[in-house]
């Protein structure tokens, strides 16, 4: 008799609360991980340091496993397929795992509770990856919040009242199943590249965060925690980023609390994941011209800022949170078109890549989404290199012959400008 704990989006043995409850169960725990054939098939760049990453540390986590005598139960097959399979081969009586809040993983997890509980097999899940989860954080008439700043008070006053507790889950790995499984798929197995992930290193110190709110927006310099990926797959845990936030930088603390609103508005208005927010918006006639899209692309708009940003995501899988808002707002004002086309470029080449984040903040830029700015507020990539980057050493980084960069601008400013204008007040009947 075995219980079951199945990793997901919490690649971790520290302070992983599914994997805590697995261990405080009466059976010894056997634990899993399932390559989803369902989410990589999708994924046509086969040279993908998100698949490369996971992979990587998987590795790890079986290779402290073996420390134990025990190891990493490693499948790649549909997920109901892989727990039939399971069910064979052990005497499982219970299933532990950490929530995830995308549409596919609720419906996937349904499909294999039910398979479960046919089986007489108890599926308990847990949350983990956030402070405050799904109805957690309410207005005071029941319904959930669609504006940040006040979302954000109510975060922290709940949290202040009730601080989370951590889970030790790696104090108690003696109750894992001792058992020997042959090796882990190779990436080339799995239908992708052998390829080393380098991603850029964590910068959780005082220094950095401490001085966060005077750096945040500089993209020349390394002054944001660069956690993303890592809290993207669950290598890191959210709580212990939230007391160091707490400790260090309030204004850092926000853009946790930002991650977590827009799990939220994901979870309450799934429609978000391929329609406006705000359904008006879905009037606007883009332009979606394809030559175009391509040059933002590849990073040959003719405005260093915005080319600057695209060729350091085409490059490293990741772009500094400034940049993402001036060539989103670029994409979508600028250039007129769709931000689900921005969007899903972004998905294919973002190491951080997250529905939630990536959605809210696409729509956002956009203007369609909740707690956006007003569409008429048009970035000016010129005067936002002037104040962000002024001595243009993101800039030079990115674009690496920056002596014959010649490009000539895609779209002029002030003409893009009152386009954008003129587009967005007519589609929204906005007089
Ligand atoms: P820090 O500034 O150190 O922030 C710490 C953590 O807070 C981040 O790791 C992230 O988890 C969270 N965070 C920070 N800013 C935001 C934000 N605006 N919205 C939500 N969470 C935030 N972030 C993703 O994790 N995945 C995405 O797919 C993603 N897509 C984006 C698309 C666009 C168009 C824009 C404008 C932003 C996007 N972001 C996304 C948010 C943000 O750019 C990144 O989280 C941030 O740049 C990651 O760097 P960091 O870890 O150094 O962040």
């Amino acid at each position: 008799e075995v219980s079951i704990f199945w990793f997901r989006r919490d690649l971790r043995l520290v302070d992983n609360t599914a994997l805590y409850y697995a261990l405080s169960s009466k059976y010894p725990v056997l634990p899993v991980f399932i390559f989803d054939p369902q989410i990589l098939d999708k994924l046509t760049e086969k040279h993908d340091a998100r698949v490369a990453f996971i992979h990587q540390t998987i590795c790890d986590i079986d290779t402290q496993l073996r420390r134990t005598g025990s190891s990493l139960y490693v499948l790649h097959s549909p997920v109901l397929d892989a727990f039939k399979q399971i069910f064979e081969n052990f005497n499982v009586r219970e299933i532990f795992s950490n929530h995830d809040y995308e549409p596919y993983a609720i419906l996937r997890d349904n499909q294999i509770r039910k398979l479960a509980n046919s089986k007489g097999i108890n599926f308990q899940t847990f949350k983990d990856q956030v402070i405050f989860e799904r109805s957690e954080i309410l207005k005071s008439d029941g319904s959930p919040y669609t504006v940040f700043t006040p979302y954000a008070k109510k975060w922290r006053q709940k949290y202040n009242e009730n601080k989370p507790e951590t889970f030790q889950s790696e104090k108690q790995l003696a109750a894992l199943l001792k058992i020997d499984f042959k090796q882990i798929p190779s990436l080339k197995e799995l239908g992708f590249t052998n390829l080393h992930p380098t991603l850029l290193p964590l910068k959780l110190d005082a220094e950095t965060i401490g001085d966060y709110h005077k750096t945040r927006n500089l993209p020349g310099i390394a002054g944001t925690s660069q956690a993303s990926p890592y809290l993207r797959f669950g290598t890191l845990s959210i709580r212990h980023l939230v007391s160091l936030a707490f400790k260090w930088n309030e204004s850092w603390l926000n853009e946790l609390i930002w991650r977590e609103f827009f799990m939220m508005i994901l979870f309450h208005f799934p429609h978000v994941v391929d329609q406006s927010f705000k359904k008006k918006y879905d009037n606007i006639p883009w332009r979606n011209n394809e030559h175009e899209f391509e040059l933002w692309c590849k990073g040959e708009t003719g405005y260093p800022i915005v080319d600057a940003g695209m060729r350091q995501l085409n490059e490293i899988g990741w772009m500094h949170n400034r940049v993402r808002m001036i060539v989103a707002g670029f994409l979508t004002k600028h250039l007129l078109i769709d931000w689900r086309w921005g969007e899903a470029y972004f998905a294919q080449k973002l190491i951080d890549y997250e529905l939630s984040s990536n959605n809210g903040n696409w729509q956002w830029a956009a203007g369609s989404g909740c707690d956006s700015a007003p569409y008429f507020r048009i970035f000016n990539p010129t005067s936002q290199t002037l104040k962000f980057d002024p001595k243009l050493h993101y800039i030079k980084t990115w674009i690496k012959d920056f002596n014959k960069y010649h490009l000539v601008p895609i779209v002029e400013h002030e003409f893009a400008r009152k386009r954008a204008l003129d587009v967005y007040k007519k589609a929204l009947n906005d007089d």
